[in-house]
């Protein structure tokens, strides 16, 4: 509210920091109805109830600290006392309520667990599943009383032929299977992946797209792993980048002043967290999404470990981190839930370390599967940017003159190698030498006033001046990012680009040299080399590894300037910008097919390797159209053909869900955009999911529409102007059905609401992929249009998606587009009901409710569904109106 009406941080005793302090990783959705419920009290029935209920939650949470069986008392006294230091505002409310505990209470950092080294887990055995196994298993899991399902049988049957063993080397069992919404997929193969990993005693990867997913693999795993074995260790992780989790060593510098004022607060509530956290998990686990929000600050960021410089066996923690647990962890567990990019990343750097090596993902399942292609182009994409450039900078010679915080270079980090071994002493030095040819601090400032400094920051001033020069998106004035092919460059950008491949690639040479010496040291360790200082050493050779590998692809990058074209790749010069401001400047490389590597660094080292999705492939007249699922998966380029599955979705789509193609909001009406957005809300009385392709058009519809909502008792929220992490707002709206929610590309298929929450999804238009020079690249080698209208399809089901979730689930999925192409119907499930109609009918039809027969019969009289006619999209609507009005 406070963001809303333009408030600077407002400082008073606000109830979630509270409830953070009292209760912390519990979850809470952050309104006075979510606090009613976390704290088992009656909703507030209306607004006006709501001032008095917040002293009433005032109050119960403040009488749980004076209960002696409060579980979260351990540790609150000690950190009340830091609170009230920094001024906390609940500090002298709170401090009559706890009482100092007798015998001292342990800090945080002593009070957490330790890991423990543990022999590598031997090779799985091989071993055979029966059907009537997976049957049992299956059935085990749903338990005894579910409905016996055909279709998620057939699909666990299928599932399980990926563990069978591999024929041969480089050809994993590789199966795509269309699971329809419903019949009830994690299950299916959770049954087959369970039983294998019991048998064989291996580990199974789980890689999801949503983090939403992640959360729900979690609890349903629970049907077939204990939490913890005999012996404690943990028979089911979930493994993030190391950038969700909490560096203890940068909490302990923020707790120690690091942070001030505000952020210092926030500090000492993410340190009652950790002492409960599961896994210190900050993105997505169970620290509140809403928390960080409280403070605006990036302070939650800076928590994490997001530039890779961990000091690893160095850090005084190490023994308790929380990402080493997760990878400790992970190395014994029978399933892992990971992300696809972090699968990715794992598999492409197995060969880095032994340890890596071990923990390299053979049988995968990606659910989600038809967000594989586009996770692939983002891991195996080169970019060398100012922003990246710098990070290299700061990594390689630590932080800048008077920046804070405890980061230090490589020279420090290896001070003990460069005192023992002459070589690598050397080849430090060198690097931090060589290293000075990157951007520093104001890089952006300078490439503005034209006053480049070395010849990374020269190269990627001549990219900015030509990308300005070049680019005719349009964005120039719209304030979009600016990009331009990296063709037709002339002598002297070419001779930029030379000397920034030639400084490169002398930062590139004393850090190979130096991971030479790394490896030497770990051969033949001398005396004083202890395990932890081994395991020292062996981190930094990791991460050595990367940044040697990232130099090598800069290299390719700007080398290949100049020359003629490689038809394998894609590459292209980018000012990004958000609203005119530039943030970054650089040059992109992309695979033309990025499966191909996405093949070699992940499938083919595997066993077996499983794409699932509801949406993994289209709909064609003889049934699913897989020729683009196999183009997408990478199943191309293995030897053997995939194994093809399909299961429909059992959900009554002809009468629990209706489409209608609103044919009169004209494209680039703003205003009659956001008018029908907001009598769309009012009609269905919220519950509303609105999907824009565009930032800019959300943020002006919602600015036109929510307060006039929300007078109206339909909250409105919005990705992109809410400052509230995605899936705080998507709890929110799961938690309201008179709430509405507007946002774009991650919540197209980021969101699962079953029930009357989501009970309408509305398309601004049809969501036309944007026409930049990669995508451009992309159509011309896939068939032009008909490459467009693919991705269309597979936007338009997952948008569609969002709307049946359960078998009693039932709504509108309305699309405001004049002229809609009748050859994008085939993305809806086969039986649904398409219809075009003005913005009135259309009301109309809400009002009445999807499953209105005599509607839904009056409507097909007069308008045809669209489906079964040919040249159908120049249905007139005039006369429907009259028939749809009739109706109601
Ligand atoms: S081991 Fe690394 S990530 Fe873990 S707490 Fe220490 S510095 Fe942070």
């Amino acid at each position: 509210m406070a963001s809303r009406l333009g408030y600077p941080d407002l400082s008073g005793l606000d109830l979630l920091e509270l409830f953070a302090f009292i209760h912390p990783a519990r979850f809470c959705v952050p309104t006075p109805k979510g606090l009613a419920h976390a704290l088992e009290l009656p909703e507030p029935r209306a607004d006006d109830a709501v001032p008095v209920f917040l002293q009433q939650a005032a109050s119960v949470l403040l009488s749980r600290c004076a209960n002696t069986g409060w579980p979260e008392r351990e540790g609150a006294w000690s950190s009340l006392q830091s609170l009230a230091r920094l001024r906390w505002p609940w500090a002298q409310v709170l401090v009559p309520h706890i009482a100092k505990p007798e015998r001292a209470e342990k800090w945080l950092f002593s009070r957490l667990p330790e890991w423990e080294e543990a022999a590598e887990r031997p090779q799985p055995g091989l071993v055979l599943m029966e059907e009537n196994e997976i049957d049992a298993q299956l059935e085990r899991l749903t338990g005894t009383g579910a409905e016996r399902r055909e279709g998620q049988r057939n699909f666990a049957r299928d599932a399980a032929r990926v563990f069978a063993p591999r024929p041969a080397r480089g050809s994993p069992h590789m199966l795509l299977a269309q699971a329809g919404t419903g019949i009830g997929k994690t299950l299916g193969y959770l049954a087959p992946a369970s039983l294998w990993s019991e048998k064989a005693q291996g580990t199974v990867w789980v890689s999801t797209f949503t983090k939403n997913l992640q959360r729900q693999l979690r609890r349903e795993s629970a049907r077939a792993w204990p939490v913890s074995r005999a012996d404690g260790s943990r028979p089911v992780v979930v493994r993030k980048g190391r950038e969700n989790y909490l560096c203890l060593l940068n909490l302990e510098d923020a707790l120690q002043g690091g942070f001030g004022g505000r952020a210092a607060v926030l500090a000492q509530l993410v340190a009652r967290w950790a002492a409960y956290s599961q896994d210190g998990d900050m993105i997505g686990g169970d620290l509140p999404g809403w928390l960080g929000t409280l403070f605006r600050s990036r302070a939650i960021r800076s928590l994490t470990d997001q530039r890779g410089e961990c000091i690893y066996a160095g850090c005084p923690h190490y023994r308790k981190c929380f990402i080493e647990h997760a990878s400790r962890a992970s190395a014994k567990a029978d399933l892992v839930i990971a992300n696809h990019a972090l699968v990715m990343i794992h598999a492409a750097r197995a060969g880095f370390g032994s340890r890596d090596h071990a923990q390299r993902p053979t049988r995968i399942i990606f659910d989600e599967g038809h967000h594989v292609f586009d996770a692939a182009d983002s891991t195996f994409a080169a970019a060398l940017t100012g922003r990246e450039a710098i990070e290299l900078r700061r990594w390689i010679l630590g932080p800048e003159r008077g920046s804070r915080g405890r980061r230090r270079g490589l020279a420090a980090r290896l001070a003990d190698v460069s005192s023992y071994d002459e070589e690598g002493g050397k080849a430090i030095a060198a690097a931090c030498e060589t290293a000075a040819a990157l951007p520093s601090e104001n890089w952006l400032q300078r490439l503005a006033e034209n006053q480049p400094a070395g010849s990374i920051e020269m190269l990627l001033a001549g990219v900015r001046a030509l990308t300005y020069a070049r680019d005719e998106s349009g964005g120039q004035e719209a304030g979009y990012g600016l990009e331009t092919e990296a063709a037709q460059l002339d002598g002297d950008f070419v001779e930029l680009a030379q000397a920034a491949c030639v400084a490169l690639a002398e930062i590139r040479r004393p850090l190979i040299r130096l991971g030479v010496r790394l490896e030497k040291l770990i051969e033949q360790p001398p005396d004083w080399l202890d395990a932890q200082g081994r395991a020292r050493i062996e981190g930094a050779r990791h991460s050595l590894a990367w940044r040697i590998d990232t130099l090598a692809a800069w290299e390719a990058l700007t080398s290949r300037l100049g020359g003629p074209a490689d038809p394998g790749f894609v590459d292209w010069l980018a000012v990004d910008r958000s609203e005119a401001r530039e943030y970054d400047v650089g040059l992109h490389r992309r695979y033309l097919d990025p499966m191909k590597p996405f093949a070699q660094a992940v499938l083919e080292p595997a066993h077996g390797v499983m794409l699932t999705s509801a949406t993994l492939c289209g709909h064609a007249a003889e049934g699913p159209a897989w020729d683009e699922a196999i183009v997408r998966s990478g199943a191309l380029h293995l030897p053997a053909a995939p194994i093809l599955s399909s299961a429909a979705s059992p959900f009554d789509y002809a009468t629990r869900a209706r489409v209608l193609i609103v044919t009169d909001v004209q494209k680039g009406d703003l205003a009659g955009l956001a008018a029908a957005y907001a009598r769309i809300i009012e009609a269905s009385g919220g519950g509303v999911l609105g999907l824009f392709t565009a930032i800019r058009r959300l943020r002006a519809v919602h600015g036109r529409i929510a307060d006039r909502l929300a007078r109206a008792g339909l909250p409105l929220y919005a990705q992109h102007v809410d400052p509230i992490d995605t899936g705080t707002l998507v709890d929110i709206f799961r938690d309201d059905p008179a709430a509405s929610l507007l946002g774009t590309d991650a919540l197209r298929d980021g969101v699962d609401v079953p029930g009357r929450s989501l009970r309408c999804v509305v398309l601004e238009q049809v969501p036309w992929p944007k026409p930049g020079i990669l995508h451009r690249a992309r159509r011309a080698a896939h068939g032009g249009k008909a490459y467009d209208d693919q991705i269309i399809r597979a936007r338009l089901s997952q948008a569609f998606g969002r709307l049946i979730r359960s078998q009693d689930d039932s709504g509108h999925f309305i699309v405001l587009s004049a002229a809609f192409p009748s050859r994008f119907l085939s993305a809806f499930p086969i039986g649904t009901e398409v219809t075009r109609v003005t913005l009135d009918e259309a009301l109309q039809l809400l009002v009445s409710g999807v499953c209105d027969g005599e509607a839904r019969s009056a409507v097909r009289t007069q308008a045809p569904d669209v489906r079964a006619g040919t040249g159908a999209d120049a249905i007139g609507s005039g006369d429907e109106g009259s028939a749809v009005k009739g109706c109601s």
